[in-house]
């Protein structure tokens, strides 16, 4: 494939109800197929592709909290969650031949590797997809959060935040038919309109480190290979 790339580089988030398809809880399989698939595509017109992966199709900390856990107690639960969508992920990606491996915030010796910023941009550079898991490794953070502090660390040119919408909109599209969707937010915007984008932390980060963020939808088929040649799909936030 002869297209121009725009991005060398990118750091993709995956959510946990991303993965978990039409189902109510845990992880459909031809979901995981799919995004194999996608990915594949990057990788194959020569992409570094590093994930970051949620959990929230199978624990959050807050609900846990909710339901009578200890907080600390549920994001640690939360963030094993992620550790055991990350290990599906890889699988997939595996069974597609595309080479991959899983590095945990929290070391988990002989299931995942443990987190090696060096060891990941090597990884990266050979042209693997590196699956970032376990979050931050701290209570109180989110994946959204760990996704944009490990864009900075590795470099990435791009983080990518898949979502449902297509985008930022003024308002929730599911709920508002007059909202409207964003095209361009900046970092400011995005923390005066409130607009839920990710969380504080995440923008925060982003602004502070001039990391542009794209918010598209991944159910859009051909919209992650798009993005990276170019396109302009969903909203970016950027400078
Ligand atoms: N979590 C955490 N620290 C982190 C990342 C995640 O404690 O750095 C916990 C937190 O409880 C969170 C859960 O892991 O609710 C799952 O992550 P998240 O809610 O971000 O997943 P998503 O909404 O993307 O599926």
């Amino acid at each position: 494939v002869s297209r121009d790339k725009k991005y060398k580089r990118i750091l993709l988030k995956l959510s946990g109800e991303a993965l978990m398809g039409s189902l109510g809880f845990g992880i459909d399989p031809k979901v995981l197929d799919r995004m194999a698939l996608e990915v594949g595509q990057l990788v194959g017109i020569g992409v570094q592709v590093g994930l970051v992966v949620g959990g929230g199709n199978l624990f959050r900390g807050a609900a846990l909290q909710t339901a009578g856990l200890d907080r600390v107690t549920g994001d640690h639960m939360g963030m094993l969650a992620t550790v055991m969508n990350a290990l599906a992920l890889r699988d997939a990606l595996e069974r597609s031949n595309i080479k991959s491996s899983v590095m945990s915030a929290i070391p988990m010796s002989g299931v995942v590797d443990h987190y090696d910023r060096r060891k990941a941009i090597r990884a990266l550079t050979r042209g693997e997809v590196v699956i970032f898991a376990a979050g931050t490794g701290n209570p109180f953070f989110t994946t959204d959060s760990a996704a944009v502090l490990r864009g900075i660390e590795v470099d990435a040119d791009l983080v990518l935040k898949a979502t449902k919408v297509d985008g930022v909109y003024s308002a929730d599209p599911m709920l508002d038919p007059d909202a409207e969707k964003y095209d361009y937010l900046s970092y400011d915007e995005v923390l005066d309109k409130k607009l839920e984008v990710m969380d504080l932390t995440a923008i925060c980060l982003c602004r502070d480190h001039n990391m542009p963020l794209r918010v598209f939808a991944m159910e859009q088929q051909g919209a992650l290979l798009n993005i990276v040649v170019g396109g302009e799909e969903g909203t970016l936030v950027a400078t």
